[in-house]
């Protein structure tokens, strides 16, 4: 038995083991259980092409599937004092902070960008969920900030994808205090007059939703995504009572009246340059780009595309007559 246990097994396993394979290869999709190659589900940007499950998709993912040649510039965000409380639960908040940039690769749970989409340019901002649950800190309320700050002095639009489970408790009363911050900074978007979408992703919930989240100009929302304050288990409990099918998702919310669109990722793109043309007063977007005409030397096609198109060359002073009739989507959430 020693002899099977000690030499047979692992010579048979060493010979069939195979150490060169990933073994990230393969993604099961948690809704239909089918198995996806990995390279094909980010070119797909981690929607299943079985079921068109949406998973979740870091912000660097996202923005590099959303600007045009997948190119942008990070905004700039200044740094808070970390750890004001010196919190602790079962680890030191710098630990906790520590073990999730390892995890990620990422400074914080917001990433702010600027770039241009279908020939339009603006600053976009995306939380990171797997960022310690996207939950909005200090440094989360100071990238807001210095997005909307940014596109103020661009005069573009804003375009925020959320994604969060609340605020940061470690950081205390100091993390509720991103709600009011961030409305203040859409109220100087709206006096600027430049338009200021949310894109809703899985899941959208507590503090978040109950500010910036719920205060675009247009709300889109991506497919089967949370959007809630409080989750349903937690309303279940509350008022003993069963909730309806499809509560607080998209669709459902859709039909209710609390967001304008439902969108799948793969178009979000498009949609996002129809809409955002469409508030600033600018033409159609170029749907292609149109080949270099024949006969010119090399040199000249290469400086070609430096030269200012027509489509950022559009008046900007006509960003948005149309905000005027923007709805005031309020915190309904926060009411709850
Ligand atoms: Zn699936």
């Amino acid at each position: 038995m020693n002899w099977i246990s000690n030499y047979v097994r692992p010579t048979i396993n060493s010979i069939f083991k195979r150490s060169d394979v990933p073994d990230n290869l393969w993604t099961k999709c948690p809704e239909c259980g089918t198995m996806l190659f990995h390279r094909e589900l980010s070119e797909n940007q981690q929607v299943c092409s079985n079921c068109d499950h949406h998973m979740n998709i870091t912000p660097r993912d996202r923005f590099a599937a959303l600007f045009d040649g997948g190119i942008f510039t990070e905004v700039k965000v200044k740094d808070p004092i970390s750890d004001p409380l010196q919190f602790r639960d079962q680890k030191k908040y710098p630990d906790r902070m520590r073990a999730a940039q390892k995890a990620t690769g990422e400074k914080e749970a917001m990433l702010v960008a600027e770039g241009e989409i279908g020939r339009t340019s603006i600053v976009a901002a995306a939380q990171d969920f797997s960022f310690m649950a996207g939950s909005m800190g200090m440094y989360v309320g100071n990238a807001f900030i210095a997005g909307v700050e940014r596109a103020i002095a661009k005069k573009c639009p804003f375009v925020m994808f959320s994604a969060a489970g609340g605020a940061r408790m470690q950081e205390g009363i100091l993390s509720l205090m991103q709600m009011p911050r961030t409305t203040v900074a859409i109220e100087m978007l709206r006096e600027a007059n430049l338009p200021y979408v949310v894109v809703l992703t899985h899941p959208t919930t507590g503090g978040v939703t109950a500010s910036y989240a719920m205060l675009g100009d247009v709300q889109i929302a991506e497919p089967n995504a949370l959007i809630c304050f409080a989750g349903p288990r937690v309303i279940e409990q509350t008022i003993r009572e069963k909730l309806p099918e499809g509560f607080q998702r998209a669709e459902y919310l859709l039909d209710h009246g609390m967001l304008d669109r439902v969108t799948d990722r793969r178009k979000m793109k498009d949609e996002l340059v129809t809409i955002l043309r469409m508030l600033g007063g600018l033409p159609p977007a170029v749907a292609g780009e149109l080949p270099p005409p024949a006969g010119l030397d090399t040199e000249f096609v290469e400086e070609a595309p430096v030269s200012k198109t027509p489509a950022t060359a559009a008046p900007k002073g006509a960003v948005a007559d149309s905000q005027k009739s923007a709805k005031p989507v309020a915190a309904a959430a926060a009411k709850k």
